[in-house]
């Protein structure tokens, strides 16, 4: 670690979910809970919904980051417009209008992030970055959870942090994938992690 105070959010999808309870107690301990939406378009997965991520934020009380994996994310923000959701992040590589998708977002009132996979360079999205409030830098293939870290991601994080800089802009940085407590210190100027298995196999 840098000394940099790193938020962590548990993803809900990487719980034990045959003792969700318990998992979700655990998942109190982070400092919001990411959840992972995929449509089996997109990704080839299918995983929660709007209704359970309600679900999530009525027992836990924590603020909802949606990761939209999806399709025209566009399409289904408005289900995700309930109490509890701070912030919606969709692809880049997804079928979106860019700008109309951020602008949409923002008008619930919520935070707008846009995330890239580990194969997109830091250039395509350089013209909507003074748009965001958030930029998802994929440490792993979207899809699946349990997976390893894709090492040369975290150049684009060191990117990312130096354009912040030169443009004076305020996005957060945050990463997504194959990240536990032995890696996070090597992931580069985040200001978030997702956790995934890494989070919910640590002991209570
Ligand atoms: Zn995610």
């Amino acid at each position: 670690m840098d000394g940099r105070n790193i938020k962590i959010a548990p993803s809900i999808i990487a719980a034990n979910w045959a003792d969700i309870i318990q998992e979700l107690k655990k998942a109190k301990r982070g400092d919001f809970i990411h959840v992972d939406v995929m449509d089996g378009h997109f990704v080839p997965n299918i995983t929660l919904g709007s209704d359970i991520a309600k679900a999530v934020y009525e027992i836990t009380g924590k603020p909802l980051d949606i990761h939209l994996m999806l399709d025209r994310p566009d399409k289904y923000i408005d289900r995700f417009a309930f109490d509890g959701v701070f912030r919606i992040t969709f692809h880049y590589e997804s079928n979106a209008l860019l700008i109309r998708t951020i602008e949409k977002i923002k008008s619930y009132g919520f935070k707008a992030g846009i995330s890239i996979s580990p194969d997109t360079p830091v250039r395509r999205i350089i013209k909507i970055l003074a748009l965001v409030d958030q930029v998802l830098v994929m440490t792993v293939y979207p899809g699946f959870s349990g997976q390893r870290l894709v090492e040369k991601t975290v150049k684009k994080i060191h990117q990312l942090n130096d354009i912040r800089e030169e443009m004076n802009l305020n996005f957060v940085i945050t990463a997504d994938g194959g990240i536990n407590r032995n890696n996070i210190g090597r992931i580069g100027p985040v200001d978030e992690v997702v956790m995934g298995s890494g989070f919910f196999s640590e002991p209570t």
